[in-house]
């Protein structure tokens, strides 16, 4: 398949879109209108450039309330077309979108609409050009694909065909089944949209919230799987109207445009489309060359950036958290911490990678280390997904293994799965463990902060990488404004990783992104399988927690019906907690390291959340220190 883009998707002017549009490897573009009308140059320049790039015009779009108007509009909305034909022509635009009336002036008249457009199709079939129909989801008469789509058949022109838009169809739950009645050849394009479900006004939920296909909630594997059966072979265009994406880059956009195709595609060929579509078609269309999503096994390690004070304060972080350094690096200034399956890296070696994070963020998780089954497939993957791989020119990285650029300029390192040991004694001379073991077993999740109008890119990132689903987004109440979060997880909860935005300045999410000058890992959360005895040996060891008020628990017992023991308990060890069907969820925070990042303590029991419930109390506590120091081991 063809796989395009129409110019209104991404930001900046008509020439740096181009430009975004072909380094982002697509083949197409559809040309917005008025993308053209507020460039500077002309549109056979514009035309020339599309040709220099080596992309397809694959339409352009879009021409309203066109159908069933009454005289003299009609009459010039005829002398209309023939202008746009003109521009189409000196672009290389062959295909215009007609997109269904809205006109309080238009008629429903079947005859009349039938008329013009047959009428439409000579005129552009004289020019060698075509039209496609999409019936918008808010259309005056023409609201439902199934209704353009009758119109287009009873037309019969040649030059008259359907374009099919996701968004139009899925917003208003129009059956994908519907698909299967519409001639594949009458398809002139397919535009992809997903979107949040969400209640409100059709017109102002496909304007502002359209994102890219596996960001939202609508099925678009299936809507698409359901084409490729069906033998439709047209371009794929993405059509985003979205707020956040305007905000951001050209370049940045255009790619996760490009990777959310990729995804899409990959997963249709990976279902049952492959098999019904005759494999001539496939053939043509192109299977999808990506190996399948990265199985990731569990977190192996994470690695710190510091400098060589910082590491000695982190060093002391992680001993009250029970930690001992169980090794050193052979030839760099690289220690290795562990506690049963936990693995902590501090890299202070001068002129590395960490180095320089850490001369950005201060000392911070620089890299995190995945377990995964076939390391070169997810080299592959990620390769076939725009996602760059970390190469150190100097050949001066201090762990031997690939990696991938991963949140805010952080790495992502992959580990071959039941290959740890031997990477661990190769690079690192052993040292004796200290025993002062707090419990803690692995890591639970890693919670990554970014901005808000960042979530979608790094969702996409983590669901298109990576054999992971996606858990619904939460509203979250700061103190001081909203936090938006959301999960990505694998079926057996061995990767979990939550994001978290925020688009208010002040709340602890964009202290975060301020202290930090970036996104990155804002917590770690480490699970034990005995919460109370952990609490209690970590405070013993010293490691300063984060106070819970009185009230909380108050509440609690009244909620849960918890008996008087366990909440006092609880609160005497600052132990948040939540209940889901038959799980419940145990969780207690450190104070902030630098304030910058801090550990989070969990136990699970049956429970598949993330203490959602308790997150407004955690930031309550925490906004309490934003404006002392930070708080210091002894
Ligand atoms: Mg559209």
């Amino acid at each position: 398949m063809l796989m395009s883009i129409a110019t209104v998707s991404i930001s900046g002017s008509l020439d740096a879109k181009l430009r975004a549009i072909h380094d982002a490897r697509f083949q197409g573009v559809e040309i917005f209108e008025n993308d053209l009308l507020s460039f500077g140059g002309s549109a056979p320049e514009v035309g020339a450039l599309i040709r220099d790039l080596g992309l397809t015009c694959t339409c352009f779009q879009p021409f309203r309330d066109f159908e069933g108007m009454p005289e003299p509009q009609r009459r010039r909305v005829f002398e209309r077309a023939e202008r746009k034909f003109d521009l189409m022509q000196e672009l290389g635009a062959s295909l215009l979108l007609v997109c269904s009336n809205v006109s309080p002036a238009s008629s429903n008249d079947r005859g009349r609409i039938v008329d013009d457009f047959r009428e439409l199709g000579e005129r552009a079939g004289a020019r060698g050009l075509r039209i496609g129909f999409e019936a918008l989801a808010w259309g005056r008469h023409v609201a439902d694909h199934r209704e353009a789509w009758s119109i287009v058949r009873e037309v019969g022109h040649p030059a008259i065909g359907l374009i099919l838009d996701s968004f139009h169809s899925l917003a208003r739950n129009i059956p994908i089944d519907s698909l299967c009645e519409i001639d594949p050849a009458k398809v002139f394009l397919v535009q992809l949209a997903d979107a949040p479900m969400l209640q409100m006004d059709l017109l102002q939920w496909s304007r502002h919230f359209r994102n890219m296909p596996g960001q939202g909630d609508f099925p678009l594997v299936d809507y698409v799987s359901t084409l490729v059966a069906l033998g439709c072979d047209c371009p794929l265009s993405l059509e985003i109207f979205n707020d956040r994406f305007r905000a951001a880059s050209a370049s940045t956009v255009a790619v996760d445009g490009r990777r959310s195709l990729s995804f899409l595609w990959d997963e249709v060929m990976r279902g049952p489309a492959r098999a019904q579509a005759d494999t001539d078609r496939i053939r043509r269309g192109g299977r999808s060359e990506l190996p399948p999503r990265v199985v990731c096994r569990g977190v192996e390690f994470l690695e710190f950036a510091a400098n060589e004070s910082e590491a000695v304060d982190l060093g002391r972080m992680f001993t009250v958290l029970g930690f001992s350094q169980v090794g050193k690096h052979r030839s760099k200034d690289v220690t290795r911490w562990r506690q049963q399956d936990i693995n902590f890296v501090i890299n202070s070696e001068p002129e590395s990678f960490a180095r320089s994070y850490d001369n950005v963020h201060g000392a911070s998780v620089c890299a995190v280390g995945l377990r995964v089954e076939g390391l070169q497939e997810a080299m592959l993957r990620a390769r076939g997904l725009q996602i760059g791989k970390f190469s150190d020119p100097l050949g001066l990285a201090e762990l031997q293994m690939p990696a991938v650029q991963g949140v805010g300029g952080s790495l992502v390192y992959f580990m071959e799965s039941g290959h740890e040991r031997e990477v661990w004694n190769d690079e690192f001379i052993p040292l004796s463990e200290q025993g002062h073991d707090a419990g803690l077993l692995s890591v639970d999740h890693i919670a990554q902060t970014m901005q808000y109008e960042e979530m979608l890119s790094w969702l996409l990132y983590y669901l298109s990488l990576f054999e992971v689903t996606k858990t619904a987004q939460f509203e979250i109440a700061d103190p001081l404004g909203l936090v938006y979060s959301q999960a990505i997880q694998s079926a057996d909860g061995a990767l979990r990783i939550t994001l978290n935005g925020s688009a208010s300045a002040q709340t602890l999410s964009s202290r975060f992104l301020q202290g930090y000058v970036g996104a990155g890992v804002q917590y770690i959360a480490l699970a034990t399988r005995d919460i109370v005895a952990t609490a209690r040996r970590l405070r013993d060891l010293g490691l300063p927690m984060l106070p819970i008020p009185r009230n909380y628990y108050d509440d609690l017992e009244a909620r849960f019906g918890l008996d008087a023991g366990t909440v006092g308990e609880l609160s005497e060890l600052n132990i948040l907690y939540d209940r889901e069907a038959n799980g419940e969820y145990f969780q207690l925070y450190s104070r902030a390291f630098a304030k910058r990042f801090f550990f989070e303590i969990v136990e699970r029991r049956n429970y598949n959340g993330y203490g959602t419930a308790n997150a407004a109390i955690r930031l309550a506590a925490q906004s309490r220190y934003r404006l002392e120091a930070p708080a210091r081991v002894a």
